[in-house]
């Protein structure tokens, strides 16, 4: 069966290992799209994993499972990598030991304290400050990250460069956003650990031992999920019920392998 643009997409049905972006692509806040659960029950059924690799720092892995297992996804913490999983990683394997400050969710930092990063959520010394996607933002977060980005000399890293997050009624600003405020006040930037880092890919691939021409990243924004699965050297599928539009693949750099218009349609492509 044929994409969007008339390619031939029958070779996804020998991928083994499928990478799931989840906001946008398998659902968005509470609602689980149509053809999600038949397209995951059909890789498991067909010798296939399914990973979510997700940049969403705002819940925590068990947040998730609980999350998806509510949808009726078979999962467990297996079944996931975040950007707050893979800051963790970055944090352990480049500043073990710092000190750092969080401007992030509760369950974020509940995520943080539970791996034994040493974290604060107030103006003192610190090695790092660190930003995450966060739907509990309050002024006097913002005001202390920026005193502190202000005052000290710091490595600032955040979990993921998106701009919007899809919720109900259309978007609201994601952690990029979130970041350009704060730019936009003190001149600094961060650097980002999650998509479209190759190591979103890379980690999960090397960890369940697959190739990566038995690989598909399947998301529904450009210049993370797409990009990510691009500089990991794997197949990609964009669908369109997100941020990305058929214009935007179009004109832009980034071009995903295959195009669809939903999860359904991969499902209904893969049959
Ligand atoms: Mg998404």
């Amino acid at each position: 069966m044929n994409d969007c643009f008339g390619v031939d997409a029958t070779e996804l049905k020998k991928k083994k290992l499928w990478l799931f972006d989840m906001d946008g692509t398998i659902g968005e806040e509470e609602i689980l799209y149509s053809g999600s659960l038949k397209l995951l029950n059909w890789i498991a059924d067909n010798g296939g994993r399914y990973v979510f690799i997700t940049n969403n720092s705002s819940k925590s892995v068990e947040d998730y499972v609980l999350k998806v297992n509510n949808w009726g996804i078979k999962a467990d913490r297996n079944n996931f990598f975040t950007s707050a999983q893979a800051t963790i990683l970055w944090l352990k394997k480049n500043m073990p030991n710092a000190k750092v400050y969080c401007q992030g969710t509760r369950s974020f930092l509940n995520e943080l304290v539970m791996e034994n990063i040493d974290i604060t959520t107030e103006v003192e010394p610190v090695d790092v400050v660190l930003v995450g996607f966060d739907m509990e933002l309050t002024t006097s977060k913002v005001r202390n990250t920026c005193e502190i980005l202000s005052t000290q000399d710091v490595m600032y890293i955040a979990t993921n460069p998106d701009w919007a997050c899809p919720v109900k009624f259309g978007f609201i600003p994601d952690c990029g956003a979130i970041c350009e405020m704060i730019k936009r006040a003190t001149g600094k930037w961060p650097i980002f650990i999650g998509k479209p880092e190759a190591t979103m890919v890379d980690i999960v691939k090397d960890k369940l031992g697959y190739e990566v021409n038995e690989i598909c990243v399947v998301g529904d924004r450009l210049y993370t999920d797409i990009a990510t699965g691009m500089n990991a050297g794997v197949s990609t599928v964009c669908v369109l019920t997100g941020e990305a539009s058929i214009h935007e693949i179009l004109e832009g750099n980034i071009k995903p392998t295959y195009t669809f218009a939903s999860v359904m349609d991969i499902y209904n492509c893969c049959l």
